[in-house]
């Protein structure tokens, strides 16, 4: 049987556990394409992302991607 890969289909959240690389951070921040970390010129807004820290403590960030990782909606 082949492994089932599960497909996360998540619409703008995304979650990042702490501590984040900080390639991670830098897409949070939002300076940095949140699909794909490219740091381009023109980024735009892509809902947002969370992250957990060990003890639970959860942090929202407002994130962005370049143009064409930007879904309408
Ligand atoms: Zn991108």
């Amino acid at each position: 049987m082949a492994p089932t890969g599960r497909m996360h289909d998540s619409a703008t959240t995304r979650e990042f556990s702490i501590p984040v690389s900080q390639d991670a951070l830098r897409r949070l921040q939002g300076a940095a394409c949140i699909v794909c970390g490219e740091v381009a010129r023109q980024l735009y807004p892509a809902g947002h992302a969370v992250s957990v820290s060990p003890c639970g403590q959860v942090l929202r960030w407002n994130v962005r991607a370049c143009a064409p990782h930007t879904e309408a909606g």
